[in-house]
């Protein structure tokens, strides 16, 4: 099961389109995407015998972050070894660094973001959404509380996100549009496999980034569990997992982002974002 968020309401996405849910279920469930994430057992199983034969096409700039306003959006650090090296860190071993981006940073699949002033990277990251409050669970029943999984892009400026005598992660990568999320919640159902899955970042079509979540250091059960030992993690919250190796901060000399570039962000089975770059208001005509 996909499911979108199509100008701010929910929708399902069938081979036949679009099929909004609040419509389909005569008002059942409310059409604030955000919402369906503390009802989701009874939605899903609404959502397997539902009619959906009323897909509708529609346009892809349409869609928003299928988690638009989640209380929680938690980002995880050096969770692949090749990615830990060129970036000079070492390979965390207990619990990997951990931050937040802030919510007012999520964006959808499709989007035109501004470079603020500093060194703008890429990271492509498997995101986790939460289906179920999380409070002190063990690998085992960690996947019990995932409600699917979308791609994003952490994008982060490295200046900030560097400076000062503790390192400005979470601010460094929460300018406005710095989390693009979509284009779509995929459940765990439509992947039989989620640990070797390919993830891969191109800037104006060229693969700079083509890593596979089964080199990730600490997999999404082992994140869960790790996190819910000390947070707790309600419905609708976003785990966005950690990048591999090929960012541009990790290039000799490093790369980074300008105005007209194209990054496309990929993950096998879940989907494509794709952002423009421009610059900021005062460099241009507008
Ligand atoms: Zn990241």
């Amino acid at each position: 099961m996909r499911l979108a968020n199509l100008a701010r309401r929910l929708h399902l996405i069938t081979d036949s389109g679009a099929v909004d849910v609040e419509s389909a279920s005569d008002g059942r469930f409310d059409a604030d995407p955000q919402k369906i994430y503390a009802r989701w057992p009874e939605f899903r199983a609404w959502a397997e015998t539902a009619d959906l034969s009323q897909g509708r096409r529609y346009a892809r700039e349409a869609l928003g972050a299928p988690t638009p306003a989640p209380a929680q959006l938690v980002a995880v650090g050096l969770n692949y070894r090749d990615h830990a090296t060129e970036t000079g860190f070492s390979v965390p071993d207990g619990l990997p660094p951990v931050f937040a981006k802030f919510a007012s940073s999520l964006s959808g699949p499709y989007t035109t973001v501004r470079l603020p002033e500093g060194n703008v990277d890429w990271e492509v990251e498997l995101a986790v959404v939460v289906g179920a409050t999380a409070s002190g669970v063990s690998e085992e029943q960690a996947w019990q509380h995932v409600a699917g999984y979308t791609v994003a892009q952490d994008l982060s400026e490295r200046v900030l996100q560097m400076s000062g005598p503790a390192p400005q992660f979470s601010l460094g990568k929460s300018h406005a549009g710095f989390t693009p999320l979509g284009p779509w919640l995929t459940t765990l159902d439509e992947i039989p496999d989620p640990t070797s899955l390919r993830l891969t970042t191109e800037v104006n079509g060229e693969v700079v980034q083509d890593g596979t979540t089964r080199d990730l250091l600490f997999p999404v059960p082992a994140l869960i569990a790790r996190l819910s030992r000390i947070i707790t993690l309600w419905p609708g919250d976003v785990i966005l997992t950690g990048t591999p190796a090929g960012v541009g901060m990790g290039c000799t000399p490093p790369r980074y982002l300008a105005p007209g570039d194209i990054l496309t962000t990929r993950i096998e089975g879940l989907g494509t974002l794709e952002q423009r770059f421009t610059a900021q208001p005062q460099d241009t005509a507008e």
